[in-house]
């Protein structure tokens, strides 16, 4: 039996692309269809990121003109993440298999193929993933690609590579729904979700019209969030650097010490640079430490279920 896939676009101020990207979602779930790997309620779910241009005009054209197509209308701008959660969430009652995706479809649709292929043999979550970026700019590609190494590091673990167009089931997408986030990344979060995985790899092409609406500062404002939202390991920073600062300073008190014993000190030279040091370590390690219990509640309060459970085996009576 074939199954119900939604295609989830967000959209901001696309006017320029939409017409376009309707018409090759539309070839390419009219193709799913024939080949009989979706079935006939399978739609393209476009979510007005409360655009200011005429976007929202075109998908209800768009709907009129076609049954394929949905939309989803925003009250306001809320930003990628938010507008791409509101339209899972409301893919998710409706289709097995939901993959998200962006309007200007920098992201290869051809992957789609390979996407369902996987969801077929068993995945819950198909990830895709970049494997050149070509046809980004050199500092587009540059940032981007110290974006994932830096939120690592930072203890933000995501998939190299992949942004948010990945193919997820309906019940990955329930598991999700349990995350009450406010402070939403989902590629930091649907790794946490679990089940079994897999990776598509494809080529990501130029935007075809528009610009980016990812400027600089919202690349860093939506890094901030990931890592602020998923790890504490900024605060574990403050922590080590206030204990080396304070293990310097008691470096600095044993060599004074040594030198005013053998009688080669300015007067009042080392007390002030020592007491400095000490303090200074002594202040940074106990902000650390309050940091970390702040760190503490800060996860507590997100309330994110301790686990996901796939599936129980027991008898009926
Ligand atoms: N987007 C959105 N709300 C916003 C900003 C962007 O829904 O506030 C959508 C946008 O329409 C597109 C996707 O997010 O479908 C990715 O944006 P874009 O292609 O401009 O980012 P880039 O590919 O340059 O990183
Ligand atoms: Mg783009």
């Amino acid at each position: 039996m074939e199954q119900t896939l939604y295609i989830v676009v967000p959209c901001y101020n696309e006017e320029e692309v939409l017409r376009e990207t309707a018409k090759r979602l539309r070839q390419k779930l009219e193709d799913l269809i024939k080949s009989r790997s979706i079935n006939k309620n399978s739609r393209v779910l476009f979510v007005n990121d409360g655009s200011k241009d005429g976007t929202w005009e075109i998908i209800k054209s768009l709907h009129a003109e076609c049954s394929l197509f949905s939309g989803v209308n925003l009250t306001r701008n809320r930003g990628h993440q938010n507008a791409l959660l509101a339209g899972l969430m409301t893919a998710k009652d409706r289709a097995d298999m939901i993959i998200s995706m962006d309007a200007d479809l920098q992201d290869d649709i051809n992957a789609v193929d390979k996407m369902i292929e996987k969801y077929y043999g068993g995945c819950d979550i198909v990830y895709g993933v970049r494997s050149s970026r070509k046809k980004d700019t050199f500092f587009k590609k540059f940032t981007a690609e110290a974006f994932y190494k830096i939120m690592s590091l930072l203890g933000c673990d995501t998939v190299f590579n992949h942004a948010d167009y990945r193919l997820m089931s309906k019940r990955a997408l329930e598991d999700l729904a349990a995350f009450g986030e406010v402070n939403l990344f989902l590629r930091g979060i649907v790794p946490m979700i679990g089940y079994k995985t897999d990776k598509v790899y494809y080529d990501r092409e130029e935007r075809f019209a528009g610009e980016s609406k990812y400027p600089l500062k919202k690349m860093i404002a939506f890094a901030l969030e990931g890592i602020t939202s998923l790890s504490s390991k900024p605060i574990r920073l403050i922590t080590l650097c206030g204990f080396s600062v304070f293990l310097i300073s008691i470096v600095m008190i044993i060599y004074f010490v040594i030198r005013w014993a053998i009688g080669a000190t300015t007067i009042g030279w080392a007390s002030v640079v020592c007491s400095v040091w000490f303090i200074g370590g002594l202040t940074m390690l106990s902000l650390g430490v309050v940091g970390e219990y702040i760190g503490k509640i800060y996860l507590e309060t997100k309330h994110r279920p301790t686990y996901l459970i796939e599936s129980v085996v027991e008898d009926d009576d």
